[in-house]
């Protein structure tokens, strides 16, 4: 009997959905989700690859799951997502003890493992089931894979390519969260502007977030990732002209160096990036701007290294996710380019860009005290809601407020990483 899953996530936001419409799938055919390995039938470990540092948690998983086999040989394991690549040879001569591999979103082989062969789902991404929500946000991812190649990332070889998701499937999905209770959908993309290019009417992602702001429970779309190129005039015009779009962005920039703009093949320079973000603060002033950077790239000389903070600290970013470069077995940077940045010095270039970052966060928090924000209130920890600006600023409120409320709070503390604040209106207290 296999009744009791347990599912451990890593990774980006588009894993976090796979997973999300896994359990769906596990839901629907009556098993039921535990918090723990030892009480489950069958574990799936969803994975990623983008960094070693998310591989050696994976690794690290199966280590204490080897373990729990050996008590109990028929505990099912599966792992899922960009560890697994389309060859599972190796994979299987390390894992030995895991039943199944699959690819992200190929969900048939695990639910095959854990039920037999069942109903057909519709093949790939399982455009009939819809995850079901667990609070007033909810990601929806839209487009899947991506066609840029840059040297260092994984993602195109173990998503696939750019393959969109007819726009009439999302719709009847964000109705469905909606109806459901779901006031905030995220629009997941790797390259999330990429969306419509293969479609038939070639709609844009502008198209999409027009539709689905007719959808009248709908608050709040947010989307992401951007790619600089793929993000069009039409796409901001039309992100600032919906008010149910939030304005804000996460734009990653890499590096601020063209030489290793270049080596990446991220297809634009300093000049390009920059120019695009004058597009955005043209249409939008007070859009929160995020980015990725990678220090320690192979190559990436001092001088490098200060032009990207040199970028940070000219742009101010609302927030900058920094991460020393990990050479990933199958890309570009891997077969081609020596990791030749020392460990040290990728630390040390890691904690110089985060000091940067730090300060300006606190400094762009700091002009957020005194203003009156709506804040959609997505959950409470412990005894205390938290939510975001529509900018993305996570604020604590210093009052009870019900998840998928929007309440109006006076900011009144804040820090690099979070702002705090009460609701102003006594009448929107629960
Ligand atoms: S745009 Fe580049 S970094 Fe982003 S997913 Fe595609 S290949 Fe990876």
């Amino acid at each position: 009997m296999t009744d009791r899953f347990y599912l451990w996530t890593v990774g980006c936001q588009m894993n976090q959905a796979d997973s999300e419409k896994l359990a769906t799938g596990f839901l629907r055919t009556g098993m039921r989700a535990v918090d723990r390995p030892e009480r489950a039938d069958i574990v799936v470990v969803n994975t990623c690859s983008v960094r070693q540092h998310a591989e050696d948690r994976a690794y690290s998983k199966l280590g204490r799951l080897k373990q729990l086999k050996q008590e109990r040989p028929s505990l099912k394991i599966a792992v899922m997502g960009c560890m697994v690549g389309i060859k599972t040879d190796d994979l299987q001569k390390r894992f030995p003890y895991v039943d199944v591999f699959a690819r992200p979103q190929q969900f048939g082989p695990i639910m095959e493992l854990a039920k037999g062969p069942g109903e057909d789902l519709g093949g790939e991404f399982w455009p009939s089931v819809f995850a079901v929500p667990d609070g007033p946000t909810a990601f929806v991812p839209v487009v899947h894979g991506c066609n840029k190649f840059c040297t260092y990332c994984i993602v195109p070889y173990r998503r696939g390519r750019e393959r969109s998701r007819p726009m009439d499937e999302v719709i009847r999905e964000v109705a469905y969260l909606a109806a459901n209770g779901v006031a905030e959908v995220t629009l997941l993309g790797q390259t999330v502007e990429a969306y419509g290019h293969d479609l038939e009417d070639k709609p844009d992602i502008g198209d999409l977030m027009r539709e689905l702001s007719a959808i009248e429970q709908i608050q709040r779309i947010r989307f992401l990732t951007s790619y600089p190129k793929d993000m069009t005039h039409r796409i901001l015009e039309a992100v600032a002209a919906l008010p149910k779009v939030m304005e804000c962005f996460s734009l990653p920039v890499q590096a601020g160096s063209d030489a290793v703009l270049e080596s990446m093949r991220r297809g634009y320079t300093k000049a390009e990036y920059l120019e695009k973000l004058a597009e955005v603060r043209q249409l939008m002033p007070s859009a929160g701007i995020t980015t990725d950077v990678i220090v320690g790239y192979p190559g990436e000389t001092e001088a490098d290294f200060i032009e990207t903070c040199e970028l940070v600290q000219q742009v101010r970013f609302d927030k900058v996710h920094i991460a020393a470069y990990s050479p990933r077995p199958g890309t570009i940077a891997w077969r081609k380019l020596d990791d030749d940045v020392s460990a040290s010095e990728k630390a040390d270039r890691l904690h110089r860009l985060e000091a940067i970052e730090n300060r300006i966060s606190l400094e762009l928090n700091e002009t957020y005290l005194g203003t009156i924000q709506p804040v959609l209130v997505e959950g409470v920890r412990g005894d205390q809601p938290y939510g975001r600006t529509r900018t993305g600023k996570l604020v604590h409120l210093d009052a009870p407020a019900r998840p998928g409320q929007t309440v109006d709070v006076r900011i009144d503390h804040a820090g690099p990483y979070a702002l705090r604040g009460a609701p102003v209106d006594a009448l929107a207290l629960v």
